[in-house]
């Protein structure tokens, strides 16, 4: 499960390494078309839910969740599914300084349209309410791990990756 404000890096840490995570805003995609669309919150995370346990019913080995689960109240429903399955859940924490998270929010904004189906732009006011509210992961909750990342900028080693992963993907450039 990724922990992490709006702009620490999370979707762009799956991205890299190539994992498809269940995430909040593929679900407000494929219900809303946008993944900016903050309608129905609990319509997205019951969908959220329903397809963590599908997964795990299916036998699925891991399962990444890509949403801010910045507090104990919003990542306890999928600690009790890993808990009801018998399965281990681990916290990605991004650990990642607010004005960061600003300075990167802001730069989605001069992103081409179309760029990534999941950049929008949270408003500032909203980012620094959620940074004064975020809980870090405990183990108490039922996290058998807890990994930090602090989401070193992306240096040339990862420009060299995605190049790499570009021209796989018959891309130039
Ligand atoms: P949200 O919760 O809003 O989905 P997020 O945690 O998924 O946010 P990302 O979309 O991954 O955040 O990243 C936000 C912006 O920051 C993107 O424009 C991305 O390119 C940039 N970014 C992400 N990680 C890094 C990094 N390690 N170094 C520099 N820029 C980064
Ligand atoms: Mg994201």
């Amino acid at each position: 499960m990724a922990i992490g404000l709006p702009g620490a890096g999370k979707s762009t840490y799956f991205a890299r390494k190539g994992i498809v995570p269940l995430s909040s805003d593929m679900i407000r995609e494929l219900l809303y078309d946008n993944a900016a669309d903050q309608r129905h919150p609990e319509w997205v995370f019951a969908t959220l839910r329903d397809l963590l346990r599908r997964r795990l019913a299916a036998g699925a080995q891991t399962t990444y969740i890509d949403a801010t689960n910045l507090t104990r109240f919003f990542r306890r429903p999928f600690l009790q599914i890993a808990r009801e399955f018998g399965c281990t859940a681990e916290a990605l924490y991004f650990d990642v300084p607010l004005e960061v998270c600003l300075e990167r929010n802001r730069k989605r904004e001069n992103l081409p349209a179309g760029t990534a189906r999941d950049a929008r732009v949270v408003p500032e006011d909203v980012l620094r309410r959620m940074a004064r509210r975020i809980e870090p992961p405990k183990r108490e909750e039922g996290f058998s791990r807890i990994v930090v990342a602090h989401s070193a900028p992306i240096g040339s080693r990862s420009r060299a990756q995605g190049r790499r992963r570009r021209r796989r993907n018959g891309v130039a450039g």
